[in-house]
């Protein structure tokens, strides 16, 4: 079992600080910064033994470095982006399991939002950090990959348990949702689930994590194949035409 620190950082990145209930063994995830992630260890009485990188931009791995420095933690990372994520030490291949104390893990590629971007399934507690491939009602933007690849790693995410808690790299729930309502306003689900968000948000409360069963329903990412979702918007091609056609909609949002 591991327990989770949600750290937030930057103007709208998520840290999150894991540890396993019975060794104490603790990881970091997408570190952006190392100040905010070592005063978090400091108060909660926790040895960073290790940081998670989902992928290789700045805004993930920016505090790699000085926290290797300061706590000689290991760094995993992907394989393909070994030479991309500074101090990495563990280079991680699609579908391989670690252990983080005794709660396991496996690790899944996601290409896409990068070519090299990868997840931490941590499928006994069922809880999942996806970085840049999941977000909260929405999904990355395309900057390496190809549409069809970023439409196959959110495939594989789908597949995952209902009850599956997704840990995401960014707070854009907020937009996220008005973006969904702009393609189906009668929606009721959607806009209470806004009405739900901007009252966590504005008690300045994480919007994560998010419940798969949920993102099932309503991200309309997962739902460019669904017949209803394609009535309710007019989308009427393959599922690979609405992707691209909602997330080419959802970058001009
Ligand atoms: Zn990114
Ligand atoms: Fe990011």
């Amino acid at each position: 079992m591991i327990d989770v620190i949600i750290v937030p950082a930057l103007s709208d990145n998520y840290i999150y600080i894991l540890t396993d209930k019975e060794s104490g063994v603790t990881a970091c995830v997408d570190p952006c910064v190392s100040e905010l992630v070592l005063k978090t260890l400091e108060l909660n009485n926790l040895k960073l033994d290790f940081i998670l990188n989902t992928h290789h931009h700045h805004d993930h791995v920016g505090g790699n470095l000085e926290l290797k420095k300061k706590t000689n933690c290991k760094i995993l990372g992907a394989n393909i982006d070994r030479k991309r994520i500074p101090e990495i030490d563990i280079t991680i291949k699609n579908g391989e399991t670690f252990k983080l104390g005794s709660s396991i893990f496996k690790v899944h590629e996601t290409p896409g939002h990068t070519i090299g971007h990868i997840i931490y399934h941590f499928f006994e507690d069922k809880i999942l950090f996806c970085g840049d491939t999941l977000f909260s009602f929405g999904c990355g933007r395309i900057f390496e990959g190809t549409q069809e690849q970023m439409l196959e790693s959110l495939k594989l995410i789908k597949s995952f348990p209902n009850e599956t808690l997704v840990y995401c790299g960014h707070e854009y729930t907020e937009s996220n949702l008005e973006f969904a309502i702009s393609l189906t306003p009668n929606d009721q689900v959607l806009s209470s689930k806004l009405r739900e968000i901007k009252k966590l948000r504005n008690r300045g409360n994480p919007s994560v994590p998010s419940k798969l069963e949920i993102e099932k329903k309503i991200n309309p990412f997962f739902k460019v194949n669904d017949k209803k979702f394609k009535e309710d918007t007019g989308l009427i091609g393959e599922e690979l035409e609405n992707f691209k056609k909602i997330r080419k909609m959802k970058d001009e949002f």
